[in-house]
This record gives C-alpha cells, structure tokens and sequence, in this order.
C-alpha cells in the first residue's frame, strides 16, 4: 500500500522533517524518507508539520489521505507556556528553524521563517512582533519582510553587520550580555560566525541558532565542528560562558529542542565542551 507521504529528489537533507515528525522520516543514503506511514490523527499532523517546515518543498501527500486540521492551524505550534516552533522553514537559511515568544510587552520572532500568507495572518492574530531576534547573519531568511509587515526591530550583534544587515535597527556589541528585558538577555558567542549570539528567556529557554544543537545520533550537546566559519577556539570559550547561565531547554536552528532538567543541562553542556576539545 502507498505510503500517505513520499519525499522528492529534491531533498537537501537540512534535516527538519527527521524531528518534526521522528515517526515518519528518517535519513537513508543522504535524503530523507518515509519508513512509516503515520497512523493516528496526531502523528498524520506532526508528518504534515513536517511537509509544511520542507525548506525546498521535497515532501508530498498523496491526495487519497486529508488532513481534517487546515494546513494554517498546525503553525506556529505550541512548544511549552508562551513559545512556539513557527514551522516554514527557509531554503535562504539551510532549513533553519525558527521560534516565536509572544509576550504582553510585544512578541519576538527568533530567526526568520518564509514569509507566508498564511503565517503572516498567524503571527498578527498572535499579536504581531515587535522584535526580530537574529541569532546570526546565516538564518536572517525573510526578515525585511517581517519587519515591513510588522514594523518590527531588527536585532543582531555587530560583528555578523553585513550587507544583508547593514540596514537593522539595533546592533549589540562586544562581549558582555544585552538585557532587551528583565526575562530576556542576550548573550554574545562569538564562533560559528564573529557575531554569533543566544538568546536566553525566564532562565529557560535558550535560543541557540548554529552555536549548540543536540545531536541525537550522539545523544549529546552538540557544536557543528566542520561548520565553523569564524574560529572553533572562540566557539569553545563562548561555549564555556554558558556554564553561568541557567536553562532548560535548547532550541537550536538545526536539530530538535531538547529540554531536560537545569542539572542535567549543565552536565551535558560539560560533556560538550570536552568532546569540542577533543
Ligand atoms: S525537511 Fe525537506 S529538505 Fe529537509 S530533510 Fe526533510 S525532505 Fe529533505
């Protein structure tokens, strides 16, 4: 019988679809397939998450199966309290995920999704945006378009300031933490790329974009080694730096969001910096 899904030739292996939907794709030979056919409601939905995060459009539906939940419901999806997964990813950021706090003092897009009607319309009746946080130049994707439609403040460290960001409205600087509010403090980690930072919420979430991931074929915190487009040695101080801080999630641009306990968290994150030393 047919699966309801199937993955195209198109296929970057960003690997999104392996944890939006770890029931339905997985990696064989360098491209994602669909090993199982999702066979409840719920896992029908997470496999079309997946469909609809597909930076190049790779996965389809074969139209014998429907989906009873309109396509514009499934995103932005609820992670935990106030954050969301914003689901489009973009082709222009490699596949990278994106996430959205909705706050009363005005919501913040993390990273940019496509710029979609149908996401568009989302995030207004969410409360629209008043920042656009941008873990690094890499994963800036739509963000003129969000801002002309949302009005909303640009913000990215100063040493990923290039043409693409010359024109945001706020640069953070050097290597000392940027308080936007009591419950949101950025943190420069200068690595991956020079002007690399996180974003750290409530003492919980942490939004890594490429500086920490969590590897599931390792089952560990991870740092992407043969991706480093600045310096490895300064990726590891920084990633020391976070040893001050606590969370217990990591919501990464690449991978799954891992949340476990402060502890363990700080365990895991020594572990990381050992391997990286390795
Ligand atoms: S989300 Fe799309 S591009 Fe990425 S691994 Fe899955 S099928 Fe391939």
């Amino acid at each position: 019988m047919a699966s309801s899904f199937y993955v195209d030739s198109t296929c970057i292996d960003c690997g999104t679809c392996y944890w939006v939907s770890p029931d339905t794709y997985k990696r064989d030979d360098g491209a994602s397939a669909v090993y199982n056919d999702p066979l409840d409601s719920e896992s029908f939905k997470s496999a079309y998450r997946a469909l609809l995060s597909c930076p190049t459009s790779s996965i389809g539906v074969n139209d014998s199966k429907k989906l009873d939940t309109p396509p514009a419901d499934l995103f932005p999806n609820l992670i935990e309290e106030n954050v969301f997964h914003t689901g489009f990813h973009s082709e222009k950021s490699f596949g990278a995920a994106s996430y959205m706090i909705q706050r009363e003092e005005g919501n913040i897009l993390i990273d940019s999704p496509r710029m979609l009607n149908l996401l568009k319309r989302k995030i207004h009746e969410l409360g629209g945006l008043k920042f656009q946080y941008l873990t690094h130049r890499d994963d800036i994707a739509d963000s003129d378009l969000y801002h002309e439609e949302f009005g909303s403040k640009r913000i990215i460290h100063k040493g990923d300031k290039i043409e693409r960001t010359d024109h945001y409205e706020l640069f953070i600087e050097g290597d000392a933490e940027y308080k936007l509010a009591e419950d949101l403090i950025i943190i420069p980690v200068p690595g991956h790329t020079e002007g690399h930072s996180v974003l750290l919420y409530k003492n919980k979430y942490l939004f890594t974009g490429d500086h920490l991931c969590w590897s599931t074929r390792l089952n560990q915190l991870y740092a992407f080694k043969n991706h480093c487009w600045f310096n490895f040695e300064e990726q590891i101080k920084s990633m020391e730096k976070l040893l001050d801080y606590n969370f217990e999630w990591v919501l990464p641009g690449h991978g799954s969001p891992i949340k476990l306990s402060q502890e363990k968290m700080k365990e895991e994150l020594q572990k990381c910096i050992e391997w990286m030393k390795e």
